[in-house]
């Protein structure tokens, strides 16, 4: 298998450390996404693999092409590595057609006259663009500039595709169909492909894996759902969607379910079958939407009792067009609630889910 491994790979620019001894590997054919805030280290690494930066240790292979090894100092060069590559700006060559754009990376290859001009339709029949094959940038959308440097990336069947941003300079309608587009595209060609984004919609919808970085550090690597279903620390719940955290203490294990006290007076249940801390101090999450809100039903729980439907006070509204936002006062804890019901001000009645309670481990500085 042509896997990407990357293995203990370590890079600082002076005394900043950018990446922190980072290991994963990419299968054959895999969507893999690099999600992090700004500066966490998403470019630096996809630099690592394209060799426009240089490890500083670790090894970066894929199947046995051996990329950079800092034990032995191994290093390729970047056109040594066969990739394919796209960056937020396009850079097309503005005084050249398409067809001569894509035939760029064929001539630099020495391929024929004659086999440059197939592989260029056909890559621009892929990419939809086969009409537009003389048109020159300007004469075309940024979203069809776009793809143009994606097929230019894919004309020469790189082993894998490095992708740094590349929606990011189209407005979100295109940007949308764009992603779409991309992922069926990506399927259909089967190259092995790394995108880099801080956009966690992106992420989620294009993904088979999501390395969500921090600060130089990887905090998880898996599945769109499990990351956003299982997050394992409080930085990856942040990062991705809303989520209300809480330092609780467990007071209770029960066969069925765990107690656990947030402040002074609330206390729930949560499902026994997730793994406690032996000290009982936990920190915990809560997916805004996945809170429930009911018009205050008259058997609120008192104070300090094991409840998961509990008294609240809605104090504010926020719409945001498809659902609302909810700040809600629970025993003096504010919790953000997520529903596309609408509620007023005043005396509800919050419930707690039991199963979707996060319990998550401290991160990595
Ligand atoms: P963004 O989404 O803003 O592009 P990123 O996650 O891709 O951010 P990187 O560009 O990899 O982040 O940068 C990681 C850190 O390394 C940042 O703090 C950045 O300032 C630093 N850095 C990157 N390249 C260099 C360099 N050539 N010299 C010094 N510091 C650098």
């Amino acid at each position: 298998m042509n896997e990407l491994v990357i293995d203990g790979v370590s890079k600082r620019f002076g005394k900043y450390e950018a990446l922190r001894d980072i290991r994963f590997t990419v299968a054959e054919g895999e969507f893999f996404t690099l999600l992090g805030p700004s500066g966490c280290g998403k470019t630096t690494m996809l630099s690592c693999i394209a060799g426009l930066e240089k490890p500083d240790s670790g090894i970066i292979r894929v199947g046995n092409t051996v990329y950079c090894d800092g034990a032995t100092g191994k290093f390729l060069q970047p056109e040594e590595r066969n990739l394919g590559m796209v960056f937020q700006s396009y850079a097309l060559w503005p005084h050249m057609s398409v067809a001569e754009n894509i035939a760029l990376p064929l001539q630099l290859r020495k391929v024929s006259k004659a086999k440059q001009s197939n592989l260029i339709d056909s890559v621009l029949e892929q990419v939809g663009l086969l009409e537009q094959r003389e048109r020159y940038p300007h004469q075309l959308s940024g979203g069809q500039q776009q793809r143009v440097a994606l097929a230019r990336a894919l004309v020469y069947s790189p082993s894998l595709l490095l992708l740094d941003e590349p929606l990011s300079n189209l407005d979100a309608k295109l940007r949308d169909s764009a992603r779409i587009w991309l992922k069926k595209l990506q399927k259909e060609v089967g190259v092995t492909t790394i995108y880099v984004t801080h956009d966690q919609a992106e992420a989620l919808s294009l993904s088979d894996r999501i390395a969500v970085m921090s600060t130089g550090n990887m905090l998880q690597v898996d599945t769109p759902k499990r990351i956003y279903e299982h997050p394992v620390s409080e930085r990856v719940a942040d990062f991705i969607g809303h989520c209300n955290f809480f330092s609780a203490r467990v007071v209770d294990k029960r066969p069925d379910l765990h107690v656990l006290q947030v402040g002074e007076n609330l206390r729930f249940g949560v499902s026994s079958g997730k793994e406690m801390p032996a000290d009982g101090e936990v920190r915990i999450g809560i997916r805004a939407e996945k809170l429930e809100l009911h018009p205050r039903d008259g058997v609120a729980a008192a104070p300090g009792t094991v409840a998961n439907r509990v008294p609240g006070r809605l104090d504010e509204i926020a719409y945001v067009g498809d659902h609302y936002e909810y700040r809600v006062d629970v025993y003096g804890q504010k919790i953000l609630v997520e529903s596309a019901q609408e509620f007023p001000i005043g005396e509800v009645t919050v419930v707690i889910p039991e199963n979707d309670v996060y319990i998550l481990k401290a991160d990595k500085s």
